[in-house]
């Protein structure tokens, strides 16, 4: 991998915090601070669902073109993409934060003010990797930091739930930029200590068992879809998950089945499996997978001969893949050394984010906290406080350049 890490992360830092252009963007941060927080309301209140994320996109590119960045588009997935060009194409570092939002249309995206805090869904995530994409942007521009490498800032579609990661996954595997990325940094929700290197991976399944139905008494005998599903559950919640790597499943829903004296047509099921190590999570794939046809088979077994079959339909609906930037990586040492000179206790960590997909492509990725606090994630009473957000930024700013090179 190019990079313009010629000496040790610290020395790297170190060398970036005791530069004039890097003093005066750290200044950018905290005298901005209102500002930053006035342009990451704006961003929060235009809607963004799951696969409806297209007017937040444009207006992150319309402000993408107001700072200057080059090539700025909205690609054939919705990503919004911006560049801002160095002294030379590469390094390429991909600085990203995520458009979407885990709520369904109609959501009221308004942000409200109380006290220190910011109220709105997505607030935090991811809208304070947003707004640090902003604030990023205009730091280096109105400060005029000049880069050896190049930036390509990306708010990425997808990154939650049934979104799989389509966005990050059209940038790495079937953009335009596919193939020229060297390193990946994605701001995700708030903190400065968090620095998540490794994946975790996930499998998402919809199962689905249909048969020939028919009257609970009259029809006695006849497979039934539901009793298929019983066993097929059964048979899951054996499986001798291990401890470590850490790796689990869960039938989160099931449906099927229309009255109590019915033989049901129809079962299903969605079933979410996780692990830690991509070996285990196949493990556990293919053990899911038999264990469904099994119980479909033993339940055909039983049937009285002539009567029709019970078909399983199984739809990998989600697919995460795990992995690892490595510690001793220069991306996650130098994360390591910004986190520290600024102050703050490193927190290495594990999570499902947009830096899945770069690290199963081995391409060194983490995903950082934008700075501030937050709360109540996920949920419609989602907060976000400001307060102490410039240390984020300042990390993230020493964490790009580290990587890109300072001219
Ligand atoms: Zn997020």
């Amino acid at each position: 991998m190019p990079s313009a890490l010629k000496t040790s992360p610290s020395l790297t830092v170190r060398h970036l915090m005791s530069s004039v252009e890097v003093a005066r963007a750290f200044r950018f941060f905290e005298t901005h601070a209102d500002a930053i927080t006035d342009e990451h309301i704006r961003i929060c209140s235009i809607p963004a669902s799951p696969f409806g994320e297209r007017e937040r996109a444009e207006y992150l590119s319309r402000k993408f073109a107001s700072l200057g960045l080059t090539e700025v588009e909205v690609d054939e997935e919705g990503n919004c993409l911006g560049l801002l060009k160095g002294a030379s194409r590469s390094p390429l570092m991909v600085v990203s934060a995520h458009l979407d939002t885990v709520f369904s249309p109609g959501t009221d995206f308004t942000v409200v003010q109380k006290g220190n805090k910011l109220l709105a869904p997505g607030i935090a995530d991811d809208g304070c990797g947003l707004a640090a994409l902003i604030a990023l942007v205009q730091a280096i521009q109105t400060e005029q930091i000049r880069s050896e490498g190049s930036i390509l800032f990306v708010g990425t579609v997808g990154e939650e739930g049934e979104g799989n990661l389509r966005g990050v996954r059209h940038l790495f595997t079937r953009g335009r930029w596919a193939s020229q990325v060297d390193s990946f940094l994605s701001f995700d929700g708030p903190g400065v200590e968090r620095i998540t290197n490794r994946a975790l991976g996930s499998r998402r399944y919809r199962v689905e068992i249909t048969g020939p139905g028919g009257h609970s008494w009259g029809d006695f005998g006849l497979p039934n879809p539901v009793h298929a599903l019983g066993r097929a559950i059964s048979r899951l919640a054996a499986y001798p998950a291990p401890k470590e790597p850490r790796t689990t499943f869960n039938a989160g829903r099931i449906e099927g089945g229309t009255s109590v004296n019915s033989i049901p047509r129809k079962a299903g099921m969605e079933v979410d499996l996780r692990s830690t190590a991509e070996t285990e999570l196949r493990r556990l794939d293919a053990f899911f997978r038999r264990a469904m046809r099994d119980a479909v088979d033993e339940e055909n077994a039983k049937r009285r001969a002539g009567d029709p079959e019970l078909k399983l339909k199984l739809d990998l609906f989600g697919e995460r893949p795990s992995g690892e930037t490595p510690v001793d990586s220069p991306l996650v040492e130098l994360a390591i050394e910004t986190t520290r000179l600024l102050g703050f206790e490193p927190r290495l960590d594990q999570s499902s984010t947009d830096s899945n997909l770069p690290i199963s492509l081995g391409i060194p990725a983490i995903t950082l906290g934008a700075g501030g606090t937050s709360g109540y994630s996920h949920t419609l009473d989602e907060w976000y406080d400001p307060r102490d957000r410039d240390k984020g930024l300042k990390r993230g700013l020493l964490v790009i350049l580290g990587t890109v090179g300072l001219r």
